[in-house]
């Protein structure tokens, strides 16, 4: 059975002259002499390839192409575009509009051909009878066929319209608060829906995982937002509940009347992760008191993958403001960082009544290990005992490099008595590790740790610092390589 090759054009002389050489070269061949003919004998005959013409009345080329693309029949048909025209902007509406190869008319014959075997070579011919009226009767109204293309050219519109909008988002990174606003305003404006959330990831895994509720113009009654978040994160992370989440609310309540007072409410619920390779970017989920299928909806596609797209450029800049905020030399987190941290960990131990521990860590007699070794083993030694430190802490738990050779550790929820058990495993830990020397001697290194906790009677972040720092003092003066808490009683207060 040969392949069949349906030609479209208006000139009678160009299809003669065209359909001359394909029979020439072993194609069956059939003609239509404009677009709403064409699209009559694509759907009769089912051909195994299209070769059309741009310029014809009524239906021309790019639409013919996206008639018969955006049918799921008619979609695998690949088709040329053959065509006079050659400005660039011709060539890219016709890839945009489905085309599989655009070609222009002044080739020769041979290389059309060419052109076309390459194509055809590995499709094999449809069983379609080519008897145009074999196959059931359907009347082809050009209205109709009108009608289609400015469906699918309005949805064209409606897509690049939406992409446009999510595109400029990328400006409200710097303010999480804004950009959720922006997105469910812009949600609000395409979807129906009563109730949503949205969490953005970071690559940092310490980050507080967040659900951003938004309230669409309707109150939620409290009790909501707690199991709706549990439930939330449970499906994007169902392993790990290490992790601190929370959730913030926000979004303007015009109806009061509407207000939702349980879950049961809800007709439909859609909780959406948006993942790129093994990453968790994000998620979303939306309610509503209506029954909605948003996967019914060809416009839900293109919002989901342009979330994703913007939860991507999201996590490049949460990555990039890791690096400002991560010491070179030991990956730990460096002490600006510890400045940020130790706050907002005072303010939440105030908050949840709970208690935390800062433990200053030092490397004795660094400068020796230096002076006897070299710089550079004195570094390895630095980077060793950061990753051993780091390898033996909670996931919830922090590491920084505060100053040359000093690490400070903090315990979240650790009262001064069960900070001490971790602190001295990771002293002896460090102290079994033995390095070899430039000079091929073998050699190991001790650290003194000093530890205050919120239940010592501290009055702010400043003081756990400092305190821890005195008892350290102490390990030290004490002969090093051991672990002091501190004691109002024999340290004194700075
Ligand atoms: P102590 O037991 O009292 O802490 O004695 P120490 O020698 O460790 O303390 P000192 O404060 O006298 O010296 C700290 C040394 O740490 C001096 C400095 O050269 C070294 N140091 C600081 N940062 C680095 C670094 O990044 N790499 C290396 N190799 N050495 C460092
Ligand atoms: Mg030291
Ligand atoms: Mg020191």
């Amino acid at each position: 059975m040969n392949k069949k090759i349906l030609l479209i054009d208006d000139s009678r002389t160009q299809l003669q002259s065209l359909k001359m050489t394909f029979v020439k070269a072993g194609y069956e061949v059939i003609t239509a002499s404009d677009g709403l003919e064409g699209i009559e004998m694509v759907n009769r005959c089912m051909p195994d390839l299209i070769i059309s013409d741009i310029v014809m009345p009524n239906i021309n080329g790019y639409h013919l192409c996206r008639l018969i693309k955006n049918d799921k029949n008619t979609k695998h048909i690949p088709v040329i575009l053959l065509t006079i025209l050659s400005n660039k902007i011709d060539r890219f509406w016709g890839i945009k509009a489905g085309a599989d190869k655009y070609i222009n008319k002044d080739i020769s014959a041979d290389d059309l051909i060419k052109e076309v075997n390459d194509i055809l070579k590995d499709v094999t011919p449809t069983r379609y009878p080519s008897n145009r009226n074999t196959i059931n009767n359907i009347t082809f109204d050009e209205d109709i066929y009108k009608l289609k293309i400015n469906e699918i050219l309005d949805q064209a519109l409606i897509s690049s319209t939406i992409m446009n909008e999510f595109r400029h988002l990328s400006e409200y990174f710097q303010d999480d608060n804004a950009l959720v606003k922006e997105i469910f305003e812009l949600l609000n404006s395409i979807l129906e829906f009563d109730f949503g959330g949205i969490f953005f990831n970071s690559t940092d895994g310490k980050e507080p995982k967040i659900l951003n509720f938004h309230q669409n113009n309707c109150k939620v009654h409290d009790n909501i937002f707690i199991p709706i978040m549990e439930d939330f994160f449970q499906k994007l992370f169902p392993e790990d509940n290490d992790y601190y989440f929370n959730y913030k609310i926000s979004g303007v309540i015009t109806d009061y009347n509407k207000e939702i007072l349980s879950y049961d409410e809800f007709q439909s619920a859609f909780v959406i992760p948006i993942i790129s390779g093994k990453s968790i970017l994000g998620g979303i989920c939306l309610y509503s008191k209506e029954r909605n299928n948003y996967s019914e909806l060809k416009t839900f596609n293109i919002i989901l993958d342009e979330l994703k797209l913007l939860m991507r450029l999201r996590w490049l800049y949460s990555e990039t403001k890791l690096l400002t905020i991560i010491d070179p030399l030991t990956s730990l987190y460096n002490r600006r960082y510890f400045n940020e941290i130790i706050h907002r960990e005072y303010m939440r131990s105030q908050r949840t009544q709970s208690n935390f521990s800062v433990a200053i860590i030092d490397i004795d007699n660094f400068k020796k290990v230096n002076d006897t070794y070299g710089h550079q083993i004195g570094d390895i030694v630095l980077i060793e005992i950061s990753k051993t430190i780091l390898g033996m802490l909670r996931t919830t738990d922090f590491a920084f490099r505060y100053g040359g050779e000093e690490i400070v550790v903090i315990l979240t929820d650790s009262s001064v008595d069960g900070a001490i058990y971790p602190l001295e495993r990771i002293r002896k830990r460090i102290s079994e590790k033995v390095y070899e020397g430039n000079n091929g001697e073998n050699f190991s290194a001790t650290v003194s740790i000093g530890v205050a906790s919120t239940d010592q009677g501290v009055m702010g972040p400043e003081d756990l610092v400092n305190y821890a720092d005195t008892a350290l003092y102490r390990a030290k003066s004490l002969g090093k390589n051991q672990v002091k808490i501190f004691d109002p009683k024999i340290d004194k207060k700075i």
